[in-house]
């Protein structure tokens, strides 16, 4: 007999099963054709004829309104199921233990947990349930959590605008234990502080590591990282670099990374409170030439009818930066746009070099690292692209 019988079921078209067999696991609202008679939670599916095709996460307010969590029709999602789930995820993260203490253990729909998101720094951990159907999921993902790794903490940082197309509020809410203000990342050794409760996205940008580590361990002479946040690109480049200049746009977050300089004993970054626009604009000007430079932007584009726009943004940083390379000097540029695609990124940069006058070599194109797992059939699942590139002369 199958368990399926007395939970409730969304039937779905013959387009939204499709969707599934291809490897997304979202159904559109317009794909329910009977939607269940129950609040958010999870659900059985079946298509037209009454086929189960596996059990999902239902959001009642959402244009999304399925999000596949197994196929297996009889699954029962209970906190051992999410205990299994999560340490899939977390086994696939286990080169990374002798880097750092901190990373995404858990990356949404790129682990097969959809519209779940857990990072870990420390002995603390920073979700983020950004559904409907996930939230109501909460009690057994958190006590699978505290059971798995037994954390000193849990914070829920439900606060971006995403939970508001679900019906839902937006919240920083403690869930377990406590957790600090401000938590050490050691990075490749290299010392920063994450702000759980108030900073960007978790509390810190985890998805640079390997690109920090990448230019760090290259960079040489004058250097310049322009978008630097709380420094942590430039942290790296500071320990091979003779000097460094860390430009944002806002004072505090520099102050954070002079703070963040002073805890690793390095004092060859200044920093600059500027528009970056401005600022490559200005020493194009006055010829200064720097040996190595990052480019690591916020995500200009926010939509799709923002792109063209962003395009020229990207573009115009890029080939600034290639101008003021000096020869042999290398730029690590990145775009966090999901809607810059690859080939859009490497288009815009083509379009940079030509019209920056310079000869610029493409060494090396980077994706996301392994604790951003990015699905082939799940685009929404890869936003990250970074180039290192070199001046010939
Ligand atoms: N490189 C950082 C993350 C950068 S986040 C890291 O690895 O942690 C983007 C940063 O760009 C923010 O700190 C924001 O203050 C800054 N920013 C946004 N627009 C800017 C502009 N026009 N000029 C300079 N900085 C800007």
């Amino acid at each position: 007999m199958s368990l399926t019988q007395d939970r409730p079921v969304a039937v779905v078209s013959a387009r939204g099963a499709r969707r599934w067999e291809s490897g997304h696991p979202w159904i559109f609202r317009s794909d329910v054709a009977v939607p269940p008679k129950s609040d958010a939670g999870t659900v059985v599916v079946h298509d037209q004829r009454g086929r189960p095709l596996g059990v999902a996460l239902w959001s009642p307010r959402s244009e999304i309104s399925l999000r596949l969590l197994d196929r297996d029709p009889d699954a029962i999602i209970d906190r051992t199921w999410w205990i299994t789930r999560i340490r899939a995820a977390e086994s696939r993260r286990k080169p990374l233990e002798s880097q750092t203490n901190a990373w995404r253990m858990v990356h949404g729909e790129g682990d097969a947990l959809p519209s779940l998101v857990i990072d870990r720094y420390g002995d603390y951990l920073v979700v983020q349930l950004s559904s409907a159907g996930i939230e109501a999921c909460r009690a057994d993902i958190v006590g699978a959590l505290a059971e798995l790794f037994n954390p000193a903490g849990i914070l829920a940082r439900n606060d971006a605008g995403s939970r508001e197309r679900e019906g839902l509020e937006r919240e920083t809410i403690l869930l377990h234990g406590d957790v600090p203000q401000e938590i050490e990342v050691d990075e490749y050794g290299v010392r920063y502080l994450a702000a759980p409760w108030t900073g960007q996205k978790t509390g810190a940008f985890l998805d640079q590591r390997e690109n920090r580590h990448l230019i760090g361990e290259l960079a040489r002479g004058k250097a310049l990282d322009c978008f630097s946040y709380h420094g942590s690109f430039a942290l790296h480049v500071a320990r091979n670099a003779d000097h460094v200049t860390a430009l944002d746009a806002s004072a505090p977050a520099l102050e954070r990374a002079a703070e963040n300089a002073e805890r690793n004993g390095i004092s060859n970054i200044d920093f600059v409170t500027a528009d970056a626009f401005d600022f490559l604009r200005d020493r194009e000007r006055d010829g200064t030439r720097y040996d190595t430079i990052v480019l690591d932007p916020p995500a200009f584009a926010k939509n799709k009818p923002s792109l063209p726009g962003a395009i020229r943004g990207y573009k115009d940083i890029n080939m600034r930066a290639m101008r003021l390379l000096a020869p042999g000097g290398l730029l690590f540029t990145a775009s966090c746009s999901f809607h810059l695609t690859k080939p859009l990124f490497l288009d815009m940069l083509r379009s940079a070099a030509a019209d920056s006058g310079r000869r610029i070599i493409l060494r090396e194109l980077t994706g996301q690292p392994i604790d951003h797992p990015e699905v082939l059939t799940i685009p929404e699942t890869g936003y990250l692209k970074g180039a290192l590139l070199e001046a010939e002369n």
